[in-house]
């Protein structure tokens, strides 16, 4: 599956997010430029505020004792210029933001690393692994924006008396109401289940597109790219993708079912993989078109219980006709 390693993947990331930064702040520098010659009185403002900071702070390595009293007073001089080099850009048409460097990611301005004093990667950095790594890149044009709710029947089903619009339309809130909360959901973990082409990929894809687009890392693969994984690593020959699916913020299962049952590694695997995330507290998000019996069934208990737990999960039945038709 992997052509190049996962270190080179990640290497590359690491180099554009360089680019992205250099990029960045080239810009912001050249726009200082700019306002400071368009702008003369902002430019000698700021340049007087600095050589105050500069002074303020030769003064307090020397005078270390009257530290407080030379930075206050420092302040106290600044501000006011600080305020007339403002009102300078703001009659120019230009506004602070404007010599801000633009990041792509503002939450690590662009290094791929957050946090003090232990360097973690950037959502931004693993969210860039896992797209490459699993070529989900496709997910992000399924998004709630998109979602057609016309497609489905109005038609009052006779069980229920309610249409499968109907359904679709309280489904639907309840997912971006599920994206716009995340991480603080009530329940984490998501179960669509039903027959094929009433629309639960697309409604994974939306939410998936959702929490990317929030910044949140996610992990979505087919349950049989699932299981390749689970192969690799009981043969032994690479770990890092279960790896990956362990530890990954939100892991999106589709098409749960349809991968082999292969003697010692689907249920071992699948329970280990749900087991390990559930103690981490880590949401997974799963479509299936089996019913719960059938579920039930195939997996057996211990996995059917941490798939369908209904204190940590939220159980979406899809019910109606298939729509796939009509989506084109
Ligand atoms: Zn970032």
């Amino acid at each position: 599956m992997e052509v190049i390693s996962r270190r080179e993947v990640l290497r590359q990331i690491m180099t554009e997010k360089r680019e992205q930064k250099q990029r960045a702040e080239g810009l912001a520098n050249e726009k200082r430029l700019e306002i400071a010659e368009k702008v003369p009185l902002y430019g000698n403002l700021s340049g007087t505020i600095s050589r105050i900071l500069m002074e303020a702070n030769r003064q307090v390595l020397e005078h270390p004792e009257m530290g407080g009293e030379i930075s206050e007073n420092a302040k106290r001089q600044v501000k006011d210029l600080q305020k007339q080099a403002e009102e300078a850009l703001a009659a120019a048409g230009y506004t602070r933001n404007d010599l801000k460097p633009k990041y792509v990611c503002e939450k690590c301005r662009d290094t791929g690393f957050v946090g003090e004093p232990i360097h973690e990667y950037c959502s931004c950095v693993k969210t860039a692994l896992m797209t490459r790594l699993f070529d989900q890149a496709g997910i992000r044009e399924e998004t709630f924006a998109n979602f057609r709710l016309d497609i489905f029947t109005e038609v009052p089903e006779e069980k229920s008396g309610k249409s499968q619009r109907e359904v679709m339309e309280s489904y639907k809130t309840y997912c971006e109401n599920y994206v716009r909360d995340f991480p603080d959901v009530k329940k984490r973990n998501l179960l669509l289940h039903g027959g094929t082409g009433l629309g639960k990929s697309f409604m994974l894809n939306c939410i998936s597109a959702g929490l990317l687009e929030k910044g949140v890392p996610v992990l979505r693969l087919t349950s049989y790219k699932m299981l390749e994984a689970m192969r690799r690593t009981h043969r032994g020959q690479d770990d890092s993708d279960f790896d990956l699916m362990l530890s990954c913020d939100v892991l999106v299962i589709d098409d749960l079912g349809t991968e082999p049952l292969l003697d010692n590694i689907t249920l071992e695997y699948l329970f280990t993989l749900l087991n390990e995330r559930r103690a981490s507290g880590k949401p997974t998000l799963i479509a299936t078109n089996l019913s719960m019996q059938e579920l039930k069934k195939r997996y057996a208990e211990r996995i059917f219980s941490r798939i369908s737990d209904m204190t940590e999960t939220q159980v979406l039945p899809f019910v109606g006709s298939d729509v796939r038709l009509k989506m084109r």
